[in-house]
């Protein structure tokens, strides 16, 4: 029990202080206490590892990248930790996530440093049933998901993991010059999400579901309603990840304060 606690504490100041190396290190030291020694060694070599210049499996021939107090020159230190945190995410892939083999009883490896997880492994399209995550310095950092799961599941999956970028699987910003709102076709690109007025209204292509869209700011002068649109299709997904993180760590809170409710009343 105390264990457990200690972990929420230490997982929580990751949360709070997403970008501390220290923070992740001690929660590896408590995870090596925990005897989870493969996930202690994977948070440490990916916090070393995320010290040099070069992509993940992705090095120059010869490497020239340079760790912070790295003397210089070319080295293959880089290389020698990759090669170490592949060997170990079989170990890891199916904790990764946390707490969540009850829901997504299969996951693969799909990635050099990415997990999938199926809920329903073998269905005809598990592609539309699984959650995509991949780590940065040993954590989740990316996930992928549909809206569905991302309005069922967030508030768990954002307490347990400093998640910084949703990519929403299917979602497509709106071309609204195809629109074929008069006087437009000669006007700037303009890509739009359309924001739900109602829970129950149908999720597609560029309809946000309202919980969400409810936490995208507005931003052009155009803007109105349930209307946001931005210049170009990166900025319109820039903006739709930044909505369904703060729409994750709403729901985080949520149930952090549904959960310490029994405490408070004491
Ligand atoms: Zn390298």
């Amino acid at each position: 029990m105390t264990a457990s606690i200690d972990g929420q504490a230490l997982l929580a100041s990751i949360l709070a202080n997403p970008e501390c190396d220290t923070a992740r290190l001690v929660y590896a030291d408590w995870l090596q206490e925990q005897g989870q020694e493969e996930r202690a060694e994977f948070i440490r070599l990916s916090v070393r590892r995320a010290g040099f210049r070069c992509a993940k499996n992705k090095h120059p021939s010869p490497c020239k990248s340079r760790g912070p107090g790295a003397a210089g020159g070319p080295h293959h230190l880089c290389q020698s930790l990759d090669a170490a945190l592949d060997a170990l995410m079989p170990a890891v892939a199916r904790g990764l996530i946390g707490g969540y083999l009850d829901w997504h009883t299969h996951c693969s490896i799909v990635g050099s440093s990415e997990v999938q997880y199926d809920s329903a492994p073998g269905n005809k399209s598990p592609q539309d049933e699984s959650i995509i995550v991949s780590a940065h310095r040993g954590l989740v950092s990316n996930i992928t998901m549909s809206f569905a799961d991302l309005l069922t599941h967030a508030g768990k999956l954002f307490a347990v993991n400093p998640i910084e970028r949703v990519a929403v699987r299917g979602a497509e910003p709106h071309d609204n010059r195809q629109h074929g709102e008069s006087g437009d076709f000669a006007g700037p690109k303009r890509l739009e999400w359309v924001g739900l007025l109602r829970e129950h209204n149908r999720v597609g292509v560029y309809n946000i579901p309202r919980r969400v869209f409810a936490h995208m700011p507005t931003q052009l002068p155009h803007d109105h309603g349930q209307h946001r649109f931005h210049p170009t299709r990166e900025a319109a997904l820039d903006a739709l990840s930044a909505a369904c993180v703060a729409f994750g760590r709403a729901e985080a809170r949520k149930r952090r304060a549904v959960d310490s409710e029994p405490m408070s009343k004491e």
